[in-house]
């Protein structure tokens, strides 16, 4: 068998085939295509499970009172979420409507933690009358009126604070999420996290467990985990003397990195887990605090990889001297990254993925901007219209931030299964759904 290229890029059952093709857990991705239609997302069921475990048991060895939390905004269905179930793992949601979603997957409410910078009151009723494990509170008006809906409800909600540690975790400025100058948390530096502190313990209808932070996604450094989870310690050890604040939970968030290039790979998980777990028992003995109970939050590591998105080359345009344009039948429809934030992604070409190099081309989706380019000057084998090419890592932030721009449909979603059987998990839009939430005097 043929040595697959940009192997650590794609799914882990991924291959190449008899036939020279492009193939996952054994089933040849241009006849999966040519059976649920074209662009479509093939998620690989073993590498969600892989990676899962990965997580749990890098985690646990070094720091055995951890829980891992998928971040279900990286990608939600409800086939992904039994997986996810079964591996044991809780999730978090960001708005009512993932959790509504989650809550139609039938997932444990308990296990459900609720994030987001501005919760509305609506949101919270629902998240509260479910009874949601956890909410994790991010601003002054929230405190107030996250106690008032519980009051009104009758109960107590378990909350954590999210902080703001003031630290740059090197990544895409629009990813970076815990430095000084974010919408998100509690700033540490400006001391709104002690007012946070006091004001949460003082509510009467809150029960505050513990503190939280996310710097922001993907990080391929391992050195910022260690300076904020050493941060918030120092501060969770002020607090609990000044306060009274016993910090019975802990999280430093996700935003652990995936490779998109075959030249760029992130650490292993098991070393997030060395450098995160040695910071916070070093921290912990440091500050005569209590080791707390470790909550992780990995969305795109546990689907990214995952996920392949699969196009149809339709024409291509040759500039002389300039660059070649390869069109695709999607684009930043379902895939914003590369407009959004610079994302870079590898393309192979599902039909001779080791073909001989034989030209530069740039990737062009087929909405109505210029800047709608899936991939710039990438190196392929000769391609021409009808022929599939593929983007591996494309399984996180995809298909959730897809829009119905041009009111183009989105893409269908297949998962091969372990036992290399491919489930439609999600059917493709037609322009009926588009059209159903007009309304036509
Ligand atoms: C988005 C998010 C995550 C997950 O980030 P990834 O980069 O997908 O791992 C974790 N925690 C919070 C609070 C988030 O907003």
């Amino acid at each position: 068998m043929r040595k697959l290229p940009i192997a650590d890029v794609l799914p882990i059952s991924a291959s190449i085939n008899g036939a020279g093709r492009l193939a996952i857990q054994g089933r040849d991705v241009r006849e999966i295509v040519e059976e649920f239609g074209s662009p479509l997302y093939i998620y690989d069921e073993a590498t969600i499970r892989a990676m899962c475990r990965d997580f749990v048991t890098s985690f646990r060895e070094v720091y055995p009172q951890t829980e891992i939390e998928y971040s279900t905004k990286a990608f939600s269905n409800p086939a992904v979420l039994k997986i996810i179930e079964d591996e044991g793992l809780h999730i978090d949601v960001v708005t009512g409507g993932e959790l509504a979603f989650a809550l139609a997957a039938d997932f444990p409410v308990e296990k459900i933690n609720f994030h987001g910078n501005n919760k509305t009151r609506q949101e919270l009723m629902e998240a509260v009358e479910a009874g949601i494990g956890r909410i994790t509170i991010d601003s002054f008006h929230e405190i107030e009126l996250l106690n008032e809906v519980a009051g009104e409800l009758g109960k107590t909600q378990v909350v954590n604070l999210r902080l703001s540690p003031s630290v740059d975790p090197h990544t895409h400025r629009l990813t970076s999420t815990g430095v000084l100058d974010s919408k998100f948390g509690f700033s540490i530096e400006t001391g709104d996290a002690e007012k946070a502190v006091d004001s949460a313990l003082s509510q009467s209808n809150l029960d505050v467990k513990g503190l939280h932070f996310h710097l922001g996604s993907p990080l391929f450094e391992l050195e910022p985990y260690d300076e904020a989870v050493e941060y918030v310690c120092a501060f969770a050890a002020r607090m609990k003397y000044v306060h009274g604040l016993e910090m019975e939970e802990f999280s430093p968030g996700g935003g652990m990195a995936i490779g998109y290039l075959g030249s760029k790979l992130p650490p292993s998980i098991a070393e997030y887990a060395t450098t995160i777990a040695d910071s916070l028992t070093a921290a912990c003995t440091k500050y005569g605090l209590t080791e707390p109970r470790m909550i992780i939050e990995p969305g795109r590591s546990i689907v990214g990889r995952a996920g392949v998105a699969v196009y149809t080359v339709g024409g291509i345009k040759r500039i002389p001297g300039v660059r070649t344009y390869i069109s695709v039948d999607g684009g930043m429809g379902d895939n914003i990254r590369p407009a959004l934030y610079e994302a870079e992604y590898e393309v192979m070409s599902v039909d001779d993925p080791t073909g001989e190099f034989f030209g530069t081309a740039t990737i062009a989706g087929k909405f109505c901007e210029s800047g709608d380019v899936l991939a710039r000057d990438v190196k392929l084998p000769e391609v021409g219209p009808g022929d599939l090419l593929a983007l591996p890592a494309s399984g996180a932030y995809c298909v959730p931030m897809a829009s119905n721009y041009n009111v183009q449909p989105r893409p269908a979603i297949v998962l091969v299964t372990e036992q290399s059987e491919t489930r439609l998990i999600r059917r493709r839009e037609t322009y009926a759904d588009l059209l159903a939430t007009s309304v036509y005097e």
